[in-house]
């Protein structure tokens, strides 16, 4: 049965077989969650909400849905939901779920998530992105098919996940109340019965009317330690905190500050190969692109080591890799080889990865900002917060006593903010208020948020979307372009562009070209092949700009696959793609990512019968949609040769690997904002070695303690 064998491996016999089953039974036992299973199945019954905190790695989210399974949650064919903030992490826990219950992926445990459906009608346990349950919502607005939702990782506080909390507290008052009472609430207390969106929900209302609908469960699963804001919020819930396992981590701090954090990476990386004892290493890094440049230099360096110490296994893992390769992370190293995981901030809770020793941290996060008052939103390089650090830090006292090394000196960590401000306060709304409103809430501001979001960026974002034509003059959803671009589970921008192009006859370039935007990194540049990566992506340039490079791509690869599949395996075809990409500097990961983006945006519009046809050669009309879609995004060319952005007035440069970088149109319109953070300034000192100082040791005590459930205090 192939989910039962996660590596592929083909030769794996029945004893083995039957060891790793038995294997898991015992980590499942020892995990500590497993002690207080029964008292936790009896919280459940009893508290129709209930907040669980609990150490990461505990067990919360591999352990809990099978416990409610198993206490006959399920009955009557109904779901237990657990969404998580992160692709990757619903996907590798709905696996390990799978194999632990000896079930096949998409049978009685399944997950979902955009673009990635694998559950069938069988599907007991379904793990899922916030972001998917919110637009189940839009088409079963009680979610009622879930017996139990668990919100996992809360503490995130993803902007999604706020919003899902939003409409489960109300979900959850309308599924309890009396049959009468519960159809007429709604989700937002300022909304008066819309029936005109009920039909645009394909009629969800008129369908509950004949269902007798059970209470929904709803959980929240933190692994921050304070439960008193989801409890308050929940006015008053029960909090319980599961007491999980931690061995003493000492902490590593460098004597002074690394002015290039890469570099300060792989020192300590090949410090600890080559010094210390044996256990796997986590890095700490800031996104795809920064991880394959990682990947690339330790395999580099590591060639120049002697043979017998060339044993590190490199293994990324972020949130488009494919799901095959993000397993592999989970597998133990090749006998003799230790395994270095580089990692996005996806390794700081939301999953937990067996073996690791040793921690690096260079304390850094991609994130989100937005400025309300140019309405720019833009992913920039900043510090973690002391509680991301601490999390990062625990990491490596999961199975025995570790070492996490910070890339920064002491006095930094204590610059460092307490906890990360919620997404909600710091992003664009457009998509969010888009959903609101195909939700029914109307009035935006009055919505029962944990945290209200500020005015100004509430505003800001319903004049977007107001100006891309998505709303009425009374600031609800127009018919059909609002309605249309909610169903695309897309960027605002983007679906805007989608419809354009469908009624301008270049929706085929479009449907490319939101892929190919949907993915990091098309392009790579080793450092010691730039010239040649150059030489290679100009086969691709067009002269009218990135997006159209962009479809040159997309195209060149679609001709070369849909070519090596005559007379040849599926598996063939594909390695002669990425051999293809390869030699032409493109990142087979991303294009296969697109590849899967565009067969299923495809689906989206043919769905909702939009015209798909190409321009063929007639780019111009291409061009005039994607500058009424992205019109906020113009920036024009000033006196002085730099840019500025039309709508803020925000001076702006054009990227280097743009195709307009030379060739500095007079008008352009762009899709992503980067801010160029000074920290990430390269310096020329490589391979001398770090200094360490260290700090502190989390504790001295060796007994991990045992696992058990005490209530939380009193909110
Ligand atoms: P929590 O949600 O409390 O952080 P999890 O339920 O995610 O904890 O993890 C519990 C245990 O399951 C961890 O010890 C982890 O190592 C193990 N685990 C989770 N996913 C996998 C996987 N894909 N392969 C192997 N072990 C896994
Ligand atoms: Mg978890």
């Amino acid at each position: 049965m192939p989910s039962m064998d996660p590596a592929g491996s083909q030769n794996s016999t029945k004893a083995d077989f039957f060891a790793r089953k038995q294997r898991i039974a015992q980590q499942r036992k020892s995990l500590p969650i497993a002690s207080v299973e029964k008292r936790l199945v009896d919280e459940v019954r009893s508290h129709d909400i209930l907040i669980i905190v609990g150490e990461t790695g505990s067990g919360k989210t591999t352990q809990l849905p099978q416990y409610l399974f198993n206490a006959g949650f399920c009955h009557d064919g109904k779901i237990i939901g657990i969404t998580q903030p992160r692709r990757v992490a619903a996907v590798s826990v709905a696996k390990r779920v799978a194999e632990e219950c000896g079930v096949e992926m998409g049978q009685r445990v399944g997950y979902s998530i955009r673009f990635d459906d694998m559950t069938s009608s069988s599907t007991r346990i379904k793990y899922m992105t916030d972001g998917l349950l919110l637009r189940e919502a839009l088409l079963d607005k009680y979610l009622s098919r879930y017996s139990v939702i668990i919100v996992d990782e809360a503490h995130e506080r993803t902007v999604d996940t706020d919003v899902l909390l939003g409409i489960l507290k109300s979900v959850q008052k309308a599924r309890s109340g009396p049959i009468n009472q519960r159809l007429n609430i709604d989700h937002t207390k300022a909304n008066n019965g819309d029936t005109e969106n009920d039909s645009q929900r394909g009629g969800s209302l008129n369908r509950c009317q004949g269902l007798k609908l059970n209470p929904l469960k709803l959980i929240i699963m933190s692994a921050s330690l304070d439960a008193r804001g989801f409890s308050e919020y929940f006015g008053g819930a029960r909090a319980v905190h599961v007491q999980g396992r931690q061995f003493p981590v000492d902490i590593f701090y460098t004597s002074a500050p690394e002015t290039d954090y890469l570099d300060a990476t792989l020192i300590t990386i090949f410090q600890i190969h080559l010094e210390d004892g044996p256990g796997d290493i986590l890095v700490f890094l800031t996104g795809q692109e920064e991880i394959e440049s990682v990947e690339r230099l330790v395999l580099e360096k590591l060639r120049q080591l002697p043979e017998e110490n060339q044993t590190l296994k490199v293994l990324p893992i972020y949130s488009s890799l494919p799901s095959e390769k993000q397993m592999q992370v989970f597998m133990p190293a090749p006998t003799g080889f230790r395994k270095v995981i580089l990692a996005t901030n996806i390794a700081e809770t939301s999953v937990t990865i067996p073996g690791i020793k040793y921690v690096i941290d260079p304390g850094l996060v991609k994130a989100r900002t937005y400025s309300a008052r140019t309405g720019m939103e833009s992913l920039v390089v900043v510090p973690t917060s002391k509680a991301q650090a601490l999390q990062r830090s625990g990491r490596a006292g999961r199975e025995g006593p570790g070492k996490c090394f910070r890339l920064y000196p002491e006095r930094e960590f204590q610059k460092l903010s307490d906890s990360t401000v919620p997404e909600i306060k710091r992003c664009n709304l457009s998509k969010v208020i888009l959903q609101l409103k195909a939700l029914g809430v109307d009035d935006i501001i009055g919505f029962d948020f944990m945290e209200k979001p500020l005015r100004e960026a509430v505003v800001k974002s319903l004049e977007l979307l107001a100006l891309l034509g998505a709303l009425t003059e009374e600031y609800r959803l127009s018919d059909p372009v609002g309605h249309q671009m909610a169903r695309l589970p897309l960027d605002p921008t983007h679906a805007k562009a989608l419809i354009l192009a469908s009624q301008f006859n270049c929706l085929e370039e479009m449907l490319i070209t939101v892929a190919m935007l949907s993915v990091e990194s098309i392009f790579y540049a080793p450092r010691e092949k730039l010239e040649e990566a150059r030489t290679a992506a100009k086969c691709f340039s067009s002269l009218e700009g990135d997006h159209l490079t962009l479809v040159n791509v997309y195209r060149a690869c679609d001709e070369l696959f849909e070519k090596s599949k005559i007379g040849n395996s599926k598996e063939k075809a594909e390695k002669s793609l990425r051999k293809w990409c390869k030699e032409n500097f493109i990142n087979s990961r991303s294009i296969r990512h697109a590849r899967d983006i565009h067969r299923q945006i495809r689906e989206n519009v043919e769905q909702m019968g939009l015209h798909i046809a190409s321009c063929g050669d007639d780019m111009l009309q291409f061009r005039r949609c994607l500058a009424a879609a992205f019109f906020l995004n113009a920036a024009l060319k000033q006196p002085d040769g730099t840019y500025r952005v039309l709508s803020s007035g925000q001076a702006v440069q054009i990227h280097p690997s743009s195709v307009l970088f030379r060739t500095k149109a007079d008008c352009l319109i762009f899709d992503e904002l980067k801010v160029v953070a000074s920290i990430l300034k390269k310096v020329c000192c490589r391979y001398r070695l770090l200094c360490w100082r260290t700090c502190s040791t989390a504790s001295d005590d060796s007994d991990p303690g045992e696992g058990g459930l005490v209530q939380e205090r009193e909110p």
